[in-house]
């Protein structure tokens, strides 16, 4: 199984890379985010649940989001692999993971992240505010509350990979076509 692990600060490109690497690679997309979202949408119990989060640019407890987590994988035993796009968010969320791949008999590949500055990423979102939506990316005090939760939880993650030799850095800055190029390298390299 090719089981890719991809990373990077709310607005890195996450969602637009995982769309053509799954396409390419035959894998599974389970973006967290976007399940939030659909939930939200149905307005179900952990949709609202979520909501009061997200809408905060807090975390989503960690129980519901790693319960949503192994629920959805198992909805698709015949996956070749997946994209993980939005978790593992937290050292716990990287070792809740590794420990539920461990059962099903797999582990995690890869951490493929995309490195964008701050400046860049502030920028994006409230770009992407303005026809996405997302009430998370319209606020610039809620911006920041996700960068910040990014640099002191989320970031941490990197060392949990980089310590099992599974860690790769990409430069999240340049053209889309270019960036997915950087990210197939590293996976036909390593994957
Ligand atoms: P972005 O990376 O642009 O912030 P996402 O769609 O990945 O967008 O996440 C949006 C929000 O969903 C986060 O700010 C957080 O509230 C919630 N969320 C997504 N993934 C997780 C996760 N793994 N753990 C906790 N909360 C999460």
């Amino acid at each position: 199984m090719l089981n890719i692990v991809l990373f990077g600060p709310p607005g890195a490109g996450k969602g637009t890379q995982s769309a053509k690497l799954i396409e390419k690679y035959g894998l599974v997309h389970l973006s967290t985010g976007d399940i939030f979202r659909a939930n939200i949408k149905e307005s179900t119990e952990m949709g609202n649940l979520a909501k009061s989060y997200m809408d905060q640019g807090k975390l989503v407890p960690d129980e519901v989001t790693i319960g949503m987590v192994e629920s959805e994988v198992a909805k698709t035993p015949e996956a070749k692999g997946y994209i993980f796009d939005g978790f593992p968010r937290n050292k716990f969320q990287a070792e809740s993971l590794d420990e539920f791949l461990e059962i099903l008999g797999c582990s995690v590949t890869l951490m493929l992240a995309l490195e964008v500055e701050e400046d860049e990423l502030r920028a994006r979102l409230l770009l992407r505010g303005k026809d996405s939506g997302r009430a998370d990316d319209v606020n610039p005090v809620i911006i920041q509350k996700r960068i910040d939760v990014y640099n002191n939880e989320t970031a941490p993650v990197k060392d949990y990979y980089s310590a099992q030799g599974k860690y790769i850095g990409i430069n999240g800055v340049g053209s889309i076509d270019g960036i997915f190029g950087e990210l197939c390298g590293a996976i036909d390299r390593n994957g």
